[in-house]
């Protein structure tokens, strides 16, 4: 069998991997995905075989329950070691949310380069420390195998100065206050296929990424040039149980006025806002749709709103564009919120067909004589970690060549 590559995201309390076929063609093959959830807690280990779609589900009780990402991690390799002896693992590629105002590809971890990561957590404290977690437990486990570092921002440093900076002392800048952007993997691939698909396609797009993450990425030329994420994950849309855009004085308001410390702000921000806070029902798209209660409508209603003001925002950035793609959870399967996010932009040449979003599967929405088209796609960002992986690993070993 040839050579694999495992791919890792590991976040607080989880590991998601997934083990590609580093033979797979354009895209590597994925052979298995899967997850422990709740490290230190409850955990669980699911796991899914690509080729008869077989389920592994796993709780654990008692001494058996890995308490870390390093025990999480020998759970998982044991899996693969017993489901597919004999594969040989070739790279590992990581997850990184943040690589600084320094990375703008992904980079062979060495130990120069784990010292910049590391200096790059407090900006993002959030999720920083688990991908380093995660870095440091696959080091132990596979000693001496490349190791990959594939970042969310790097697809973001395309972006020119004017939207990368805030309204703050040049100062600020220079010590690394910038709007980052993130889901950079996301963006890039789905800019991959679009470019794959038709390469005028990418010369002016704005790629809607509608997940419990969500945000937005213009891109010119086939670069990200503006996001609606700056310089942490909080930034830009209302998400799950995310705040996105809001006035600074209302933290100052809170801490100063209200008696909110820091964490509790921090915490409403991050995990009681959004979509769950907005509505007080749910962060999860389908239940607000399903739902008749007025705050969950609000939600919704905010939701698409603030979509709509940044999609006129980001096409005026790129002076129009040829393309839209939605992706991520929401943006390739709810038929209403691409609609209504849609819904009287025919005087920017964007026309839907009804017909056509409303079935699953249909790749192009627009109405035939729609001057923009607009995309439905899957995004892949473990395929995206795992063809970097290769490539980075093949530069750097002699492994990965056929034979
Ligand atoms: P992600 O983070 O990309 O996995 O996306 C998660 C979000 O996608 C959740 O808010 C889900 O409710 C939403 N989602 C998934 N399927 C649907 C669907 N059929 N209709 C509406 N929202 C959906």
């Amino acid at each position: 069998m040839g050579d694999h590559v495992i791919t890792l995201n590991a976040g607080s309390s989880s590991i998601k991997f997934a083990l590609f076929d580093a033979d797979g063609g354009e895209w590597p093959k994925m052979v298995a995905t899967g997850q422990v959830e709740g490290i230190g807690v409850s955990p669980e280990f699911e796991v899914k075989r690509s080729v008869d779609k077989q389920k592994t589900k796993r709780s654990f009780s008692g001494d058996d329950a890995p308490k870390n990402h390093a025990e999480a991690l020998e759970i998982i390799i044991g899996w693969l070691n017993e489901s597919f002896p004999n594969v040989h693992i070739g790279a590992i590629g990581h997850r990184v949310v943040h690589g600084g105002p320094v990375y703008t590809e992904p980079v062979r971890i060495d130990p120069g380069v784990l010292a910049h990561l590391e200096a790059f957590s407090p900006l993002a404290p959030l999720h920083q420390p688990h991908n380093l977690a995660g870095i440091a437990a696959a080091g132990k486990a596979f000693p001496g195998i490349p190791q990959v570092a594939c970042f969310d921002t790097a697809f973001h440093r395309t972006q020119p100065f004017v939207n990368d900076t805030f309204g703050i002392p040049l100062e600020f800048y220079e010590q690394g206050v910038r709007r980052y952007g993130f889901h950079g993997l996301s963006y890039e691939y789905i800019t991959e296929r679009l470019r794959k698909r038709d390469p005028q396609a990418v010369s002016r797009a704005v790629v809607l990424h509608l997940g419990n993450g969500a945000s937005m990425c213009a891109i010119k030329d086939g670069q990200a040039v503006s996001s609606t994420m700056s310089f942490s994950p909080l930034d830009g849309l209302p998400m799950g149980t995310r705040c996105g855009q809001i006035d600074a004085a209302v933290l100052f308001y809170l801490i100063q006025q209200k008696g909110m410390s820091v964490e509790q702000v921090s915490d409403l921000l991050y995990k009681k806002s959004g979509l769950k806070g907005m509505s007080g029902i749910s962060s999860d798209m389908r239940d607000l749709e399903a739902s008749e209660k007025l705050p969950a409508r609000q939600a919704i209603d905010y939701f698409v709103t603030r979509i709509r003001r940044e999609l006129g925002a980001l096409m005026a950035v790129t002076g129009g564009v040829e393309s839209i793609v939605f992706t991520g959870g929401i943006g390739a399967n709810s038929q209403l919120v691409r609609e209504r996010v849609l819904d009287g932009f025919a005087w920017a040449g964007i026309v839907i067909d009804s017909g056509a979003n409303a079935r699953r599967g249909e790749e192009v929405i627009s109405a035939i004589g729609s001057a923009v088209r607009v995309y439905v796609m899957q995004t892949d960002e473990e395929a995206m970690i795992a063809r970097h992986t290769i490539a980075a690993a093949r530069l750097s070993t002699s492994r990965f060549q056929k034979a």
